[in-house]
């Protein structure tokens, strides 16, 4: 937009400079003039109207009645920053965990507060905390040799991981609640910040003093999908001396090319993606699971004697805040339940959206992937197979053995029975007794 107007006005004035006498210094002094005005104006580089601005603000939920009563309000003294989330669970889980509390390794529960905003994959903004409020949001952070940044800082968290793609919709609403903070509090697009970014570690194995690399949080941030400039093109604390980078993380934000974070595999354990780069301090936590290829899950507690750091198998999936949900992740065989902390993407990853992935809805509705926009859509309870082609349709004349063949006593062959029982082939006791009408998906190949 700036362009635009640059180029009109130059237009302009080129076009005064043929028809009047000023002479060719006066004319460049002029235009120099004019376009150094111009850039040095943020407010004329606004992506969004007013009307944009005031329809998103209406559309906000407010749901700061259900903030935790323990949670004590404390006025901010100085807003310099916007530091962004992703929340690393689903949307209720993300709403209980900002508004009631989280546990703590210590046991302890916090008391809420943890965001001023929370935005849903479909781009929902709810409100959590009025924002003229200090959240408790950032925990240990540091930049530019400012601690503590949640005193100093507004909380956005976006619903999602840091290792799959924010929603289009969650960059529209973020592109224009930052818009209309920075408004409120004369902030540039450098003011904005990922948690990744500020937030920082003490020292530990893997680094013999301060260090950044604590958080993984919003890594994936694609600032350009938010109508933002770049981000600072150092870590200012890492130059001062002030604490150790994190190489990963280094390479993300100021390796001076624009990061987009891998689908596939970043959340699985390679050679390049240690249980360290993938969950950051929690890499030992309770609560962070780890399921190996063959199968096995461990909680990162039982790491460090049951297996070893430097012996997690390549291809681990890693799984964070998953809170109470190991046993749930290991039951079922190929049978897998969404619940508080394991969603869609948690058990099919990118392929939550393929014709493969096969969800079965509480309401007995059975859904394709294609037919899903988005992984949090789905709610508790729905169960999901990853990987098959079906329904197969037994009859009188065709028989789980004509439709799967020597597999169908296969604990991998599933079965979904007329009163919308799914059970796995290995469970079924008499074949002879499937009602008509059971439908068999088999792994798809
Ligand atoms: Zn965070």
């Amino acid at each position: 937009m700036n362009f635009i107007l640059c180029a009109r006005l130059l237009d302009r004035l080129k076009f005064m400079h043929k028809r009047s006498r000023f002479n060719n210094k006066r004319f460049i002094l002029v235009a120099a003039l004019f376009l150094g005005l111009l850039l040095n104006l943020p407010s004329l580089s606004s992506a969004y109207n007013r009307a944009d601005r005031r329809s998103f603000q209406r559309s906000i939920v407010d749901v700061r009645p259900r903030l935790n009563p323990r949670f004590k309000k404390v006025k901010r003294k100085k807003t310099q920053y916007i530091i962004v989330h992703t929340s690393e669970l689903g949307l209720n889980t993300t709403l209980r965990v900002v508004l009631k509390g989280k546990r703590l390794r210590s046991g302890r529960t916090t008391p809420g507060g943890h965001a001023h905003y929370v935005i849903a994959r479909n781009g929902r903004t709810y409100r959590i905390l009025d924002k003229e409020f200090e959240a408790d949001h950032a925990g240990l952070s540091m930049w530019n040799g400012e601690t503590d940044i949640s005193r100093i800082s507004i909380g956005i968290e976006l619903v999602g991981y840091h290792y799959a793609p924010i929603s289009e919709s969650q960059y529209r609403s973020l592109g224009k609640l930052i818009d209309i903070l920075q408004g409120v509090y004369g902030l540039d697009d450098r003011a904005v910040l990922t948690h990744s970014q500020v937030a920082y570690g003490k020292r530990n194995p893997w680094f013999r003093k301060n260090h950044r690399g604590r958080k993984r949080c919003a890594k994936n941030f694609i600032r350009a999908k938010a109508e933002l400039g770049p981000t600072w093109p150092y870590d200012p604390d890492v130059r001062s001396g002030r604490i150790l980078p994190d190489p990963q993380l280094a390479e993300v934000y100021y390796g001076g090319r624009e990061y987009y974070a891998k689908a596939e595999d970043a959340n699985v354990i390679s050679k390049l993606n240690t249980a360290w780069s993938i969950a950051g301090e929690d890499y030992d936590s309770r609560t962070t699971v780890y399921e190996f290829p063959g199968g096995q899950i461990y909680t990162g507690d039982q790491i460090s004697d049951s297996v070893g750091w430097n012996r997690i198998p390549a291809k681990t999936v890693v799984l964070l805040n998953q809170e109470n949900s190991v046993f749930l992740k290991k039951s079922d065989g190929p049978i897998k339940t969404i619940s508080d902390s394991l969603t869609a993407w948690s058990f099919a990853g990118q392929a939550y959206n393929q014709k493969t992935t096969i969800y079965f809805l509480p309401s007995g509705r059975v859904k394709f992937g294609s037919m899903i926009s988005d992984w949090d859509d789905l709610p508790a309870e729905t169960r999901l197979i990853v990987g098959y082609s079906g329904p197969y349709t037994l009859n009188k004349d065709r028989s789980a053995y004509r439709i799967a063949g020597s597999k169908y006593k296969d604990r991998k062959t599933v079965y979904y029975l007329p009163s919308k029982e799914l059970m796995a082939g290995d469970r079924i006791e008499d074949f002879d007794r499937l009602p008509a009408g059971t439908q068999i998906f088999l792994p798809y190949t």
